[in-house]
């Protein structure tokens, strides 16, 4: 069985002080059982990362962004590339996040060149996908997300294991509307058979669920089948919270 990963999205929250607090509870509260069952992550502003280093490597968790770019390096105002991410200590990158998607017009060709340059570089990219509630509404979002991952998954991925899927309905995140145990076992065993066709061995991709996970939905999600870890907004900003959901993989 793989271990499951629950990985924070701080999203554009949090400044200096902040990320001290939260980095000084979780070395704090971080407990060699739930690091035993759950590889940790944080996906700071890229701005934050080297400053959560530290205490990050301290406590035995993962680094990751909340984005990288689809080039190497050169004219890219305002961009960070994956290889910068490297060198600042991330493991991880969080691609194609709906945010991204609908704010910055996202494509899945975009999404696609990001996960490639993530790999290249040596992290693994943390891919989203999720249907909006409109699209669920009209029964396609089956026929979406396939959509999505056929387009993103990167063509360098030799194995299952470089790469990471976040199911995240557009619908369930930030809005305490968490999706049915029945939704996303459904969904989470629909991705693995997409993920079959294209690996040899899919039962290394972790596929994580994301969306108004809390403590109090968290044990039940993890525990259903190809529900590899969690993908973690709002409740990722608070190391008790964080933890908590932690602790239920
Ligand atoms: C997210 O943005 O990836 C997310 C899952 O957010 P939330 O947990 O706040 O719904």
């Amino acid at each position: 069985m793989l271990k499951k990963l629950i990985a924070g999205n701080w999203k554009m929250n949090l400044d200096y002080q902040g990320v001290d607090a939260l980095m000084d509870d979780l070395v704090e509260q971080l407990s060699p059982e739930t690091l035993e069952r759950a590889d940790i992550a944080i996906c700071p502003p890229a701005l934050y990362l080297s400053r959560a280093l530290e205490r990050a490597q301290q406590a035995e968790i993962s680094l990751g962004a909340q984005d990288c770019a689809d080039q190497d390096n050169g004219a890219y105002t305002g961009q960070v590339s994956a290889a910068m991410l490297a060198d600042a200590g991330c493991s991880y990158v969080i691609v194609g996040h709906s945010e991204r998607r609908e704010y910055n017009g996202e494509s899945n060709a975009a999404v696609k060149a990001k996960a490639q340059k993530a790999i290249a570089h040596v992290l693994t990219p943390i891919i989203c996908v999720g249907e909006s509630d409109a699209q669920r509404a009209a029964g396609q979002a089956e026929a979406v997300v396939g959509q999505q991952l056929k387009e993103s998954l990167p063509d360098n991925a030799e194995q299952g294991s470089d790469i990471v899927i976040a199911y995240e309905p557009v619908w369930a995140i930030g809005t305490g509307n968490v999706a049915s145990e029945d939704d996303v076992q459904a969904m989470h065993a629909f991705i693995y058979k997409q993920l079959s066709e294209r690996f040899d061995d899919p039962e290394n991709v972790r596929i994580l669920y994301g969306g108004s996970m809390k403590p109090e939905n968290a044990a039940g999600l993890l525990a259903l089948p190809h529900v590899d870890g969690g993908l973690i907004g709002g409740a990722s900003l608070k190391a008790e919270s964080f933890l908590s959901i932690a602790s239920c993989a």
